[in-house]
């Protein structure tokens, strides 16, 4: 949620279904589904999905409150734990949102899974950051993320200034030459 959305268009007492919530606040249907996955109550399972008022503004309301929670490097904010929490064994999972930081830098997400709910727990970082910390975490889809980072230093040359590790990637991607 990197735009500030404006949680007094949702009414209290009102049903919603996905595209109603994506039209009110202007986000992607994909905002919805994560919030879902992150905690957001659902109304209703049956077609079209429904979700109450209250709900919607009582999640969104906990989320923006956690973005100003420090995170340390490996940390995430649980929204069912309602504080910093590490994720299991420091595993997480590595994915380009599609969005563009900065100095041409991929905006990533960061997944991983609560070590005291064993919720989903996620955060926004990008690849210059990420490559600065990712030490502490264990990248559960490295193909992946090998995938974004060889498709980055592809996009933009002389890395050298970011100091981006690509020693792995590049290991790999000689391995590939050879089969
Ligand atoms: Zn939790």
């Amino acid at each position: 949620m990197s735009k500030k959305i404006n949680i007094n268009l949702v009414k209290q007492n009102k049903f919603y279904t996905t595209q109603m919530l994506r039209k009110e606040l202007g986000v992607h249907i994909r905002s919805i589904q994560s919030w879902v996955k992150q905690g957001m109550k659902v109304a209703s399972n049956e077609r079209p999905r429904l979700f109450w008022g209250q709900d919607v503004k009582n999640f969104l309301k906990e989320k923006q409150q956690s973005r100003k929670i420090l995170l340390a490097a490996h940390e995430f904010y649980c929204l069912h734990c309602r504080k910093a929490v590490s994720s299991v064994n420091n595993k997480v999972f590595v994915s380009e949102t599609g969005k563009i930081v900065g100095d041409d830098i991929p905006e990533i997400q960061i997944m991983g899974i609560c070590d005291q709910c064993g919720s989903w727990v996620y955060r926004i970082s990008n690849l210059k950051r990420f490559s600065e910390y990712s030490s502490v975490f264990q990248i559960e889809n490295a193909e992946e993320f090998e995938k974004i980072l060889t498709k980055f230093k592809a996009v933009k040359k002389g890395l050298s200034k970011y100091n981006y590790n690509l020693s792995q990637c590049d290991r790999k991607a000689e391995e590939n030459e050879k089969i």
